[in-house]
C-alpha cells in the first residue's frame, strides 16, 4: 500500500508551520521582555540642547557637559 500523497505534503508543512510559530513566539517573549527591562530614560538638556540617557529612573539628571539638573523628556 503507497503512502497517501496528500499527507506526504501536509506533514512536513505542518511541521515547518509549527517551528516557525514556535520561533515567532520565542521572538516575541524575548523582544518584549528585552523592552520592558529597559529601564532608561531620555533627557535633554534645557540650557545645552544636549541629549542623553539614564539608566536609572530618576526625576532629575545631571547633564554630563554642562552638570545642569533636567527632566526626562519621555517615560
Ligand atoms: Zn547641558
Amino acid at each position: 500500500m503507497p503512502a497517501d500523497p496528500i499527507s506526504l505534503i501536509v506533514a512536513p508543512l505542518a511541521l515547518a508551520l509549527g517551528i516557525l510559530l514556535a520561533l515567532a513566539t520565542t521572538y516575541d517573549i524575548v523582544v518584549f521582555r528585552r523592552r520592558k527591562s529597559k529601564d532608561e530614560s531620555v533627557y535633554r538638556c534645557a540650557r545645552c540642547r544636549h541629549i542623553y540617557t539614564e539608566h536609572r529612573r530618576t526625576p532629575l539628571a545631571r547633564c554630563p557637559k554642562c552638570e545642569h539638573q533636567n527632566e526626562p523628556t519621555r517615560d
